[in-house]
């Protein structure tokens, strides 16, 4: 967008004229806007200090809020190349590496991510929020161990060539002409 445009996009939604922002990460550094309800993030941030900065735009007016963070692998792996590419010395670079693995760890911690968060930032006597995805989630732990092994000797036994479909096919014992084929439906895994 052209810089007049944009900043009338700003205006608009500091104004509540507007209800949604769709923007880059960049947006609403300077901007005071104390109502906004949700934050959400469509991509994996880079470090714990921007996510919180940036999920930190939400319920400036104390009124709860929600932030809520989508990521996949290939952001880290995006993340990771871009990284690689910036013109930082080697021993700066690799903490940063270290920076993005503790955002990487954050999205993938089964514990309070409140208390994560405070922890990543000294506060070791953090207590569990009671708030977060983590605190309320109900679902019960199940022991998959033995499936998982399933799981990793049928890669073994398949030599390691094939994708999660195929694979998951043989655990389930599909009859795909493909898993026919190779005669995969002959493995101890299969079905
Ligand atoms: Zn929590």
């Amino acid at each position: 967008m052209d810089s007049e445009s944009r900043e009338q996009s700003q205006e608009q939604f500091v104004y509540d004229e507007v209800n949604v922002m769709v923007a880059t990460n960049a947006f609403g550094m300077g901007i005071n806007k104390s109502n906004v309800r949700y934050v959400i993030h469509a991509q994996l941030p880079r470090t714990i200090e921007a996510y919180y900065q940036e999920a930190g735009r939400a319920g400036r007016d104390g009124l709860d809020s929600e932030c809520i963070l989508l990521f996949s692998p290939q952001d880290v792996q995006i993340q990771n190349f871009l990284l690689d590419q910036t013109q930082l010395a080697e021993d700066r670079k690799q903490q940063e590496f270290l920076k993005l693995r503790s955002m990487v760890n954050y999205c993938h911690t089964e514990d309070c991510l409140m208390k994560f968060i405070l922890k990543y930032f000294g506060d070791n006597d953090a207590k569990n929020c009671g708030r977060c995805l983590h605190c309320t989630d109900q679902r019960q732990t199940v022991d998959v161990t033995k499936e998982a092994q399933m799981v990793f000797s049928c890669m073994k036994r398949t030599r390691e060539r094939f994708g999660k479909t195929m694979i998951a096919g043989v655990l389930s014992g599909s009859s795909n002409r493909k898993i026919i084929d190779f005669k995969l439906d002959q493995l101890s895994t299969y079905g």
